[in-house]
């Protein structure tokens, strides 16, 4: 596996070897505390099509969005662009117009501000779209959670608890959707078995388009 660079092997309480591709595009080999090199070896070099499809797919993406916060810069909301503009005074010191008006006094601390703005919009967003799939599908989770996670979008706790990463609100309300039918029917369904997608098509017949969108928008949980 000379021309496969393996970032990490971590090693666990697992009988299986597994191989995950970071979003960076970084090989880890999860694998059973006792698996020998040779046999990691040998597992990496047979996934090797895989492997090199998978490099080739995310140097393909675009790469990481860097704010610099400044006039006109695009910002994500809801899958509408919308340009930063930096205004004197206003009613609000954000406001989402036809551009995401911020007041010149939030500068200094503006990355921070708009932050705070996203998770609290998302809080809203999110929440509400939730109420309409609880309704709709009598699932019932303990908690709604907005998180600051930038490797996930949605994650379902252990208590049945739903998380969900700020970050989420970028994308556009299907997709926030898919989301949360994506965390809602791990509250019975904790695994992503061929009965887990078959609930989520069940709510959802459309998912994978939705999730595919995703995969291929995975930078916008870097920002
Ligand atoms: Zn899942």
């Amino acid at each position: 596996m000379d021309d496969i660079p393996v970032e990490k092997i971590i090693r666990s309480r697992r009988r299986s070897i597994a191989l995950v591709i970071t979003p960076d595009g970084n090989l880890i080999v999860r694998a059973p505390l006792k698996a020998p090199a040779a046999m990691i070896n040998k597992f990496v070099n047979e996934k090797r099509s895989w492997i090199q499809k998978k490099f080739k797919e995310i140097k393909q993406r675009p790469a990481a969005t860097v704010h610099e916060y400044v006039e006109g810069e695009t910002f994500f909301y809801l899958g509408r662009a919308y340009p930063l503009h930096i205004v004197e005074s206003g009613n609000n010191p954000i406001e989402r117009a036809d551009r995401l008006c911020v007041c010149r006094t939030l500068l200094p601390d503006i990355r921070h501000r708009l932050k705070c703005w996203y998770m609290q919009e998302a809080q809203r967003e999110i929440y509400t779209r939730c109420m309409w799939f609880l309704m709709t599908t009598g699932y019932t989770p303990e908690s709604i959670r907005i998180t600051d996670a930038r490797q996930r979008w949605g994650s379902c706790t252990s208590t049945g608890g739903l998380n969900f990463s700020w970050r989420l609100i970028q994308a556009p309300l299907e997709i926030v959707d898919y989301v949360i039918v994506h965390e809602l029917v791990h509250l019975r369904q904790p695994d992503h078995s061929k009965k887990f997608w078959s609930k989520v098509e069940e709510i959802m017949p459309d998912y994978e388009r939705r999730r595919e969108w995703l995969r291929e928008n995975e930078r916008l949980l870097r920002i």
